[in-house]
């Protein structure tokens, strides 16, 4: 997390337990080092992790004031499974830069490991499927990535993917064959936002996730294809 992140993150759980509030300015900023020293290799958000929501059910459930650790372990933890869970389907193929007659490997592990770290961030999902080849579910994968436009070499698009997270989650959603919510309209009656447009706010900004009831209807749409299939 960046100082900036902290201090919210402070902010926040300042205001669900406010036996945490400081008056004294030293002393705040004292806290402040000390968790940006402590969370600096913690992620605000990453896929399948939020530390102002694991911060929200500490404090949910403890009695205790909250601690940095109470914040640090959860991730570790979490990274653990979601690195236990990612099976490397990792495709050569993907990865123009790497040249096959290089028999050292170095380029292939270089890759291998920046997805591996990639996935450890919580930059890439993991990949607990392996890739689909053949059959119907390879045809509708090549047409969920034909729609979603490939003007880019994959080398390219995956080192800008963590600039694109919206595409990059689709995209591999695609890849996976699991449901992606913007192939629907978002059917909250306050959003209604288009296939393929991301849900907005009451303010009408771009929401970073969909409306839950657009992430239902599309799961149910997706599975319902796939039971046809
Ligand atoms: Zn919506």
């Amino acid at each position: 997390m960046t100082p900036r992140e902290v201090a919210a993150l402070i902010a926040y759980v300042v205001k669900l337990d406010p036996r945490l509030a400081l008056d004294d300015q030293a002393a705040a900023a004292e806290r402040l080092a000390q968790w940006c020293d402590l969370l600096s290799d913690v992620p605000a958000q990453a896929h399948g992790w939020d530390a102002a929501r694991t911060a929200r059910d500490y404090i949910a459930r403890n009695p205790y004031r909250i601690q940095p650790s109470d914040i640090s372990r959860p991730w570790h933890t979490h990274k653990a499974d979601v690195m236990s869970r990612h099976v490397g389907t990792f495709e050569p193929t993907a990865h123009p830069e790497i040249n096959p007659d290089d028999e050292t490997g170095n380029a292939y592990v270089a890759a291998l490991r920046a997805e591996r770290q990639a996935v450890a961030a919580g930059r890439l999902a993991p990949v607990t499927h392996r890739a689909i080849t053949a059959g119907p579910a390879a045809a509708e994968v090549a047409r969920r990535l034909a729609a979603l436009g490939e003007y880019m070499p994959p080398s390219v698009k995956q080192a800008l993917a963590h600039h694109r997270p919206r595409r990059a989650q689709r995209e591999q959603a695609a890849a996976a064959n699991l449901p992606d919510a913007l192939d629907v309209a978002c059917p909250y009656e306050h959003c209604l936002a288009p296939a393929g447009d991301p849900c907005r706010n009451a303010r009408r900004a771009q929401r970073s996730t969909p409306h839950p009831s657009r992430t239902e209807l599309a799961t149910a749409r997706h599975y319902a294809k796939e039971s046809a299939a």
